[in-house]
Order: C-alpha cells, then structure tokens, then sequence
C-alpha cells in the first residue's frame, strides 16, 4: 500500500464508492461490508471486496444484488468497479497465478462452510456476525472464481 503514487485514483473509486453506501464498516484488508442499497437492508450484508489490481467486487447475500446493481441503484457509474483503463499493474496481475488447483480446494471448503451455516439455520440458529461475514468473503471469493473461469480478467 505505502508503495506507489498512481495508485490514488483507484482509492478515489473506492472512496466514492463507500461514500455512496450507509453503516459502511471495515473487516479487512480492502474489505468492507454495508447496507446494501439494493433491498431493505437492516443489517449489513453488502460485500465489498477491493482488490490489489484495483477491481471491486460487491455481492449482496441478501438479494443477491451484483456491484452493477448496487451501482445502478445508486446512480453511480459501473466502471468505478474496474481499474483505470491506463493501469498498467492490472493487466500484469490479471495474468498471473491465476491456477484451478489453487482455487478448487478454497471453494471447495468455502461450500462446506455453507452446509454448515445452513444446517444450523435449518435448526433454529442464528449466525453469528463473524459467520456472516465469512460467508459474505465466501461469496466473493466463488464469484471471482467464476469471473477466472469466464476468462473475463484472463486478457
Ligand atoms: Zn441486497
């Protein structure tokens, strides 16, 4: 992060993008998640994931709402969720290390845990937040397995 300079305009998206959004709240590194503007939200469950290579990756586990949706609805322009067109750092990172073996065993065990959480709401239970939360990281990282697959950051 403490890097390079021309990594600002990609901070300046995601700035924007968070300002857009209500009880908008820190869970990681790039990771945040909010009311999604989508459905009526009372709990946060608006996944936003920025990633390195300056792609933003939203999901709702609520309606299931996409980042198009979610910027549709706010009135925001859908190309905030992608890297400036004269990032360069993109295109070499979208190629790299990008392996089926490597991301298999993670959805793999991504798609245990959501057995598991359903089973439990299948009992009565509730989830706790951090559970949620993982679910929410879950889905975005099967989301973005998908976008792999489609080859839709491949070239
Ligand atoms: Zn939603």
């Amino acid at each position: 992060m403490k890097g390079n300079a021309p990594k600002s305009t990609t901070s300046n998206r995601n700035v924007h993008i968070l300002s857009c959004l209500q009880k908008v709240k820190r869970i990681g590194e790039g990771r945040f998640i909010a009311l999604c503007p989508c459905h009526e939200d009372k709990h946060p469950s608006l996944a936003i994931t920025f990633k390195p290579d300056g792609i933003t990756l939203i999901h709702c586990f609520g309606c299931g709402a996409s980042g198009l949706n979610v910027c549709k609805t706010l009135g925001i322009d859908p190309s905030v969720l992608f890297p400036p067109s004269d990032n360069h750092s993109y295109e070499k990172q979208a190629k790299h290390h990008f392996d089926a073996w490597h991301v298999l065993p993670a959805l793999a065990f991504d798609a245990a845990v959501l057995l598991i959480a359903a089973r439990r709401l299948n009992e009565g239970d509730k989830l706790p937040e951090a559970d949620l939360e993982f679910l929410a990281e879950a889905v975005i990282r099967i989301q973005e397995a998908a976008y792999y697959a489609r080859g839709k950051y491949g070239r």
